[in-house]
């Protein structure tokens, strides 16, 4: 990556922060979650800037009824209030379209007829991830029907620099492969909805968790595509338990309590390494919240992706 996308990314308009939490309405709030609302929270009211919720209910499939307005009533018993409205990618689908459009216009992406199963076949492995291995990339056998649409990535790194992993880079032909823009069941992939929705909502610094870190790269490169600017990124470690999974819906993680919320929000900033002092304890979470704003470290856990929690 040049130098001058580097220095891009270190001069970004700090007076003019925007930072956000996106969660995916698939169940209530977990720990893992909460760490990631905090972290973008107090990130964002430490930098005086507006702190905005998007709720990800794009995978209509994965979207469980009820779900945002309880991590909405979650988000509110912690004192963790928004600014602006809150945004539904589920209401977002024709902004998703244009850039689909102007990507589909400049030939960056293609229509892929390949089935799970062939990918399996066929495709090379990069840790757990498969990598498509660019087999409809100049054109569908005949006879195929299309399913899904992919964006044609190339052999240039593409790097970054995190405010807490530090330097990133990737190389996508062999780190991602040619990604999903336009899924085979018609909805729009992440990593095109989010690149969108970020820009849109002018968000200057994106705070999430770390399991989220190699996707920035892709991120980043449909953004240059799409001629938008790249925000800051920053990665806070994530939850694991004993067995070293991350807390998830699917390691059946528990939901946090509404009514516990100064003990909980205690517990996310000692896990952030933020040395709470021991008599905010019992305190009630609006103090803690404005102990923490003040207080705000985010070197205390830099280069560290995971903690346990059990
Ligand atoms: N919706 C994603 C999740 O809940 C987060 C996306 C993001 O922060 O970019 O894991």
């Amino acid at each position: 990556m040049p130098k001058s996308r580097f220095l891009l990314n270190e001069l970004y308009n700090r007076n003019q922060y925007r930072g956000r939490f996106a969660p995916s309405p698939t169940g209530p709030l977990h720990f893992g979650s909460l760490v990631a609302a905090v972290g973008s929270y107090l990130d964002a009211r430490h930098h005086q800037g507006k702190w905005l919720v998007r709720i990800e209910d794009l995978d209509t499939p994965r979207t469980v009824k009820g779900a945002a307005d309880d991590i909405l009533r979650t988000l509110e018993a912690y004192g963790l209030h928004w600014d602006e409205d809150v945004v539904f990618q589920s209401r977002r689908t024709a902004a998703y379209e244009e850039a689909f459009l102007q990507l589909k216009k400049t030939g960056e992406i293609y229509a892929c007829a390949c089935s799970r199963k062939e990918i399996a076949d066929s495709a090379l492995h990069y840790g757990n991830e498969l990598i498509y291995p660019g087999t409809c990339r100049n054109g569908i056998e005949p006879g195929k029907l299309a399913r899904s649409w992919r964006v044609r990535v190339n052999e240039t790194p593409i790097g970054f620099i995190d405010r807490t992993q530090g330097e990133i880079t990737q190389n996508l032909a062999t780190g991602a492969g040619d990604f999903v823009v336009l899924r085979a069941d018609g909805l729009f992939a992440y990593q095109l909805a989010v690149v969108v929705d970020d820009d849109a909502q002018r968000v200057t610094d994106v705070v999430r968790g770390a399991d989220l870190l190699y996707s920035t790269p892709r991120q980043i490169y449909l953004q240059r595509l799409l001629g938008m600017d790249t925000p800051a990124y920053m990665h806070l470690p994530i939850a694991v338990n004993a067995q070293g999974e991350k807390l998830s819906k699917q390691t059946l993680a528990k939901p946090v309590e509404k009514d516990k919320a100064g003990a909980t929000l205690f517990e996310v900033l000692m896990l952030l390494r933020q040395e709470p002092p021991a008599a905010l304890r019992a305190a009630p979470a609006r103090e803690i919240l404005a102990w923490a704003i003040d207080n705000w470290q985010p070197d205390a856990f830099s280069k560290c992706c995971q903690f346990s929690v059990e």
